[in-house]
């Protein structure tokens, strides 16, 4: 079964060409970090290679070696930032697997003991509250 081509409409892709906003967390050269509009739990953030791909399948290697390193970055600063007991990471592919947008992205989840975690893609976030939750981040890197 072939993976889907990569079409270049999809939210991510638009975030990445600065045609809608998000709340930024870190940049390097081959990635972008911001913060998910529906966290599924305070600090979820998302982690994109700058590389069009669908998803993991259609990925590059090399993509996907440069990208890892920073979601880790990012697992670590959240953790500290939101004193997590440990840091989900989760990552769809294709919408049988609950892909809901079509740029590879990792999810990055800070999570407490006993937490239960909203619903994937759920309500959005208040823009305060989710502005406060990057600052605590940026001051984690
Ligand atoms: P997927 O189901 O594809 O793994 O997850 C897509 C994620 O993107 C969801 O967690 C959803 O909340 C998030 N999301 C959807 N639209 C936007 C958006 O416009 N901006 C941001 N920052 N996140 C989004």
């Amino acid at each position: 079964m072939t993976t889907p081509a990569y079409e270049d409409d999809n939210i991510f892709a638009k975030i990445l060409r600065g045609e809608i906003p998000a709340v930024k967390l870190y940049e390097d050269d081959d990635t972008l970090a911001f913060m998910d509009v529906m966290p599924q739990a305070p600090g979820h953030l998302l982690v994109i290679p700058k590389s069009p791909s669908r998803n993991l399948l259609d990925a590059d290697p090399e993509v996907l070696a440069r990208t890892i390193p920073v979601v880790q970055k990012l697992a670590k600063a959240a953790r500290k930032a939101f004193d997590a007991d440990g840091v989900f990471i989760a990552q769809f592919n294709e919408p049988a697997a609950g892909q809901t947008v079509f740029h590879l992205h990792f999810h990055v989840i800070p999570r407490h003991e006993g937490q239960v975690l909203k619903p994937h893609s759920g309500g959005m976030e208040d823009m305060d509250v989710l502005k406060a939750n990057a600052e605590k981040i940026r001051a984690a890197l």
